[in-house]
């Protein structure tokens, strides 16, 4: 297998190589157009159709009811923990509630400082981020009048995942699914506002996913820039400014794929969880030799965050892990050990190479 078939990277993430041919024959010259992808104008009629069929292949594969809106737009992941709070908190009089069970989600919450009153109801920092709370202990911190609770449903760097069902119903629910959108069906209708970047699982860096409610637009502040502006976006049909042509088309792109290769998100699931199960039960060996960051019932299907008995032998499993052609299973800087990352575009017979050489390594280094 090629390094780009063995890459674990926990993002940007691998694509598949359907897509990435297709890409670079888009950047030479559109078929249809007979102009390169990037230099293609936003204002031309083809923009349109790209950005209509988008929109289309998410409502498709996530089945996304007609009273949400479908943004495409900028500055990742990080913009949209500041967006929210500013659209939707109006000064010390409201009230945003978070839920901090990780590495990203524990960035929103510092993004609203000074907008409205930050009420974080769950904090997992103490106990290292290797859990995430139940309903019961979400319930009884909900406050009603609160704008909205954000949270995280994967946590990319610690490798935890959030059990959908145990989610309380709550008026708005805003969710960062940035590394586990389109990797298993969701039911939208339970959220106000869900976003995505797409460099883990849906495309390149430079367009971010909003699915949010339209009864959620005209709540927002009016006093924003409008570029800040979920409303200003959805009122241009996320072509308020330049939007990102390239990453679009990659993500319209991996939709295809995923609509045309894996049919829908419960195959897609299907597969992700036997690939997680895989290097799972490559990790969970007798004998101890490798330590997953997550307790049991929080394990993420996307990320795996582990470490060995040492950290010599991190190391050392690294350095033999590149040479034999494996890609991006350092861990997060935060945290250090290492992450393998499964992403859609990750295949099952990547993972099982991993698992074979995860367990060979142990074959050799444990006691
Ligand atoms: C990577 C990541 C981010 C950060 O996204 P940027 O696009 O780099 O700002 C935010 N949230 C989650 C869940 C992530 O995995």
């Amino acid at each position: 297998m090629t390094p780009n078939e063995l890459n674990f990277s926990g993002g940007p993430g691998a694509l598949p190589a359907s897509v990435l041919k297709q890409t670079q024959r888009a950047v030479e010259c559109l078929d249809e157009t007979g102009v390169s992808l990037l230099g293609m104008s936003h204002r031309s009629d083809w923009y349109q159709d790209l950005n209509a069929q988008a929109q289309s292949n998410l409502r498709f594969l996530l089945d996304i009811p007609n009273e949400y809106e479908v943004l495409f737009l900028q500055g990742g992941g990080s913009l949209q923990f500041a967006m929210v709070a500013m659209n939707f908190l109006q000064g010390s009089q409201s009230k945003g509630q978070y839920i901090v069970g990780g590495y990203w989600s524990a960035k929103a919450p510092l993004a609203a400082k000074g907008l409205g009153e930050v009420d974080v109801i769950w904090d997992g920092r103490s106990g290292g981020y290797k859990s995430l709370p139940n309903a019961e202990e979400i319930i009884k911190k909900i406050d009603a009048k609160a704008s909205y609770l954000h949270f995280v449903s994967n946590e990319t760097v610690e490798g935890l995942a959030f059990d959908q069902d145990s989610l309380p119903e709550v008026k708005t629910l805003i969710c960062d699914m940035s590394s586990d959108l389109l990797s298993k069906p969701i039911d939208v209708s339970r959220y106000g506002l869900i976003y995505a970047h797409a460099q883990k699982n849906l495309g390149p860096a430079g367009v971010t996913v909003v699915i949010i409610k339209k009864e959620l637009l005209e709540q927002g502040n009016k006093e924003i820039p409008s570029i800040l502006s979920y409303a200003a976006h959805a009122k241009e049909s996320s072509i308020l400014n330049t939007p990102p042509v390239f990453s679009i088309y990659v993500l319209k792109l991996v939709t295809d794929w995923l609509i045309n290769e894996m049919g829908d998100l419960k195959q897609m699931l299907a597969i992700n969880q036997a690939k997680a199960s895989c290097l799972y039960d490559a990790l969970d060996g007798a004998s101890n030799f490798y330590s997953v960051h997550a307790h049991k019932p929080y394990r993420s299907l996307m990320n795996i965050a582990f470490t060995l008995k040492s950290k010599s032998l991190d190391q050392s499993f690294l350095n033999l892990a590149k040479e034999s052609g494996f890609v991006g299973l350092e861990g997060h800087r935060s945290i250090g050990g290492l992450r393998a990352s499964l992403y859609n575009a990750v295949s099952m017979k990547a993972c099982e190479r991993l698992a074979a050489f995860m367990s060979e390594f142990e074959a050799k280094h444990g006691s």
